[in-house]
């Protein structure tokens, strides 16, 4: 931006550089334009006022646990899809929330109440119950969404999983060593490090503690001992064609939660494809390879999610 001279509502050429990241050109002066002042990384949070840290490229606000705006990201955050999944609990609701204090941390959510609701702008009876009951729905989670959730450097989704597959209980991951974390492959020096410095960190231990308190159980995730037993365990689905009552997700995550795992593409080591409406070439290939093929009440019924009397 210094070297280009370029500042905050300035017209700009941007042109693809490398495979598909944008760079900016240059800056096209619009005559007439007023400028604004150019621009200067701060060196306080301009949303709580704690100093600004740096690591590499990364400047970042060290007020973690005071600052609204890291509040309000860790919040949507912990409400996201692949997390707690608080249908209702998106952006502008949770500034509401943590803009009127009524959350000042994660545990909060747990304690409001349809009178706190009510009192917001945009919302109703309904809308609030709504949103309580999806509130009220996460309070019993899986330990690797539960992680994913708690939004920890360097945990996504895939590592979540890792974590819970491997160690199967909460306690377990809060009481391991570096060393511990390193033995599993898929984890390096630096998520093992940033794992047990989350840990090391009495708040956020605090945290999931209040959590508790307020009533979130988190299920304990599939340790490999208990993996092995499933008679799943091992097995590789594959999927085509589309699904009436799962989705793609959904359908992973039931297979995962049996100790099975989805591949993308059909082989002689494929255990089972579920051929779902309108399969694709794989339905042949799986028939050429004598693969078991599966319909979708069939597959349910296998993992044992057949409740709703699929039909
Ligand atoms: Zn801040």
């Amino acid at each position: 931006m210094a070297r280009k001279d370029i500042r905050i509502g300035d017209t700009v050429k941007v042109e693809r550089a490398g495979d598909v990241i944008p760079a900016i050109a240059e800056r096209v002066p619009v005559p007439g334009e007023q400028r604004s002042t150019p621009f200067c990384m701060p060196d306080h949070c301009p949303v709580c006022g704690s100093s600004v840290g740096r690591e590499g490229a990364y400047f970042y606000c060290t007020g973690q646990l005071v600052c609204g705006a890291q509040l309000k990201g860790a919040i949507e955050h912990f409400a996201s899809k692949h997390a707690l999944n608080i249908e209702g609990l998106g952006k502008k609701t949770v500034a509401q929330l943590v803009d009127t204090g009524l959350v000042r941390s994660l545990a909060d959510l747990y304690r409001l109440t349809s009178a706190d609701l009510v009192r917001l702008e945009g919302f109703a009876d309904r809308s609030a119950t709504l949103l309580l009951e999806s509130i009220a729905g996460s309070k019993t989670v899986s330990l690797d969404r539960f992680l994913m959730g708690l939004g920890i450097r360097q945990v996504g989704q895939h590592i979540a999983k890792v974590l819970a597959r491997e160690f199967g209980s909460l306690g377990e991951i809060m009481s391991a060593d570096q060393e511990r974390f390193q033995q599993i492959r898929e984890i390096g020096p630096e998520i093992s490090q940033g794992l047990v410095l989350y840990w090391s960190e009495p708040r956020n231990r605090e945290v999931i503690t209040q959590l508790q308190e307020s009533g979130v159980q988190v299920a304990p995730g599939m340790a490999t001992g208990d993996r092995k037993q499933s008679p799943l365990a091992g097995k590789t689905f594959v999927f085509t064609g589309g699904l009436d009552h799962f989705t793609r997700d959904g359908a992973q995550q039931a297979v995962e939660a049996a100790g099975a795992r989805v591949s993308s593409s059909v082989s002689k080591k494929t255990s089972y494809l579920v051929a779902g409406r309108d399969p694709g070439s794989k339905l042949d290939q799986a028939r050429t390879l004598g693969v078991t093929i599966l319909t979708e009440q069939e597959f349910a019924a296998l993992i044992g999610e057949d409740k709703n009397g699929l039909s």
